[in-house]
């Protein structure tokens, strides 16, 4: 199933994309169809308090003419991040790319253990919403293209084995990076957390609809010229890793995010680098996932 959250005649919902493209409000079609399981009008509601694939798989046995009463043509919907206000910032791995870490240090050593760093909630916006250009702060504005992993179970201390039972599905992410910050001040934290850098969705895709995640590949495009081109299979800690070593001893919830890390070409790493500028377009592609694309403004 193919998640959105959007907003149509100033009221949100949370939408699955019906077989002919049309977003099914799921609240509504629930409350006329299945009014013994109504579901709230934001994604990580629904997967803090509901079963809701189980719902909206039983709401998706209606035939298709019943449910297109329910569905709005994408047109006229104004996409919002598929997740707005998760309870945790979201979770980001650094260096999980050998190519990324040798093009950001040369000579650099493998990370021997997730580096780990957050985003703060601010930072979240969706498909087509502007990224902020933070002229006055930043003169190094980078993107970096990357999975992220939607927690739907919670969980702490979790085996490998089990890892992808928590998650609930896929979104494409783009860890927007003030690189003089992030330097300047000794942590990620501030460089990777101004305003309106952490764009995700346009979709959360199902996990089952996704067999191998370690077959799919990333594109990062800037004005259309190609800038990243990474594979899944590639990661130095592959999501399973990723879920144990954070849960060790911090429980994830459904809706936490975790970016998976970038591959190699980002603006800082080509010769001379090419940070982002008033105007640039970002698109980031991952088959069977979707294009997220995000202007500098
Ligand atoms: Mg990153």
């Amino acid at each position: 199933m193919k998640w959105m959250q959007g907003v149509i005649n100033g009221v949100s919902f949370v939408g699955v994309e019906l077989e002919d493209g049309r977003l099914l409000d799921v609240g509504r079609a629930t409350y006329a169809l299945s009014p013994e399981s109504q579901l709230p009008s934001s994604l990580l509601e629904c997967l803090e308090h509901y079963d809701v694939e189980g719902i909206v798989s039983k709401l998706l046995s209606f035939d298709f003419e019943t449910l297109r009463y329910y569905a709005y043509d994408p047109g006229e919907v104004a996409l919002q991040p598929p997740l707005t206000n998760p309870y945790k910032h979201v979770l980001c791995i650094g260096k999980n790319y050998a190519d990324h870490v040798t093009e950001m240090t040369k000579d650099a050593s493998l990370p021997e253990a997730p580096v780990v760093f957050t985003k703060g909630p601010g930072t979240i916006i969706g498909h087509q919403s502007p990224i902020p250009a933070h002229s006055s702060v930043t003169a190094a504005l980078d993107y970096e293209g990357e999975l992220a992993v939607v927690i739907g179970k919670k969980g702490r201390a979790i085996n490998q084995e089990d890892a992808f039972t928590h998650v609930f599905g896929y979104t494409i992410l783009n860890d927007v990076t003030a690189r003089d910050l992030q330097t300047k001040h000794k942590q990620f934290y501030l460089g990777k957390s101004l305003d309106g850098t952490c764009p995700i969705g346009p979709y959360v895709i199902s996990k089952d609809a996704i067999p191998d995640v370690t077959k799919l590949t990333i594109e990062t495009r800037v004005n259309g010229e190609l800038r990243q081109r990474g594979s899944l299979k590639d990661l130095i800690f592959d999501i399973p890793t990723i879920i144990a070593e954070l849960s060790k001893g911090m429980t994830l919830v459904p809706g936490d995010i975790i970016a998976t890390g970038t591959p190699a070409g980002v603006g800082k790493g080509m010769n001379p680098p090419m940070f982002l500028r008033q105007g640039d377009t970002v698109a980031i592609t991952i088959a069977g996932i979707g294009e997220l694309v995000n202007t500098v403004k």
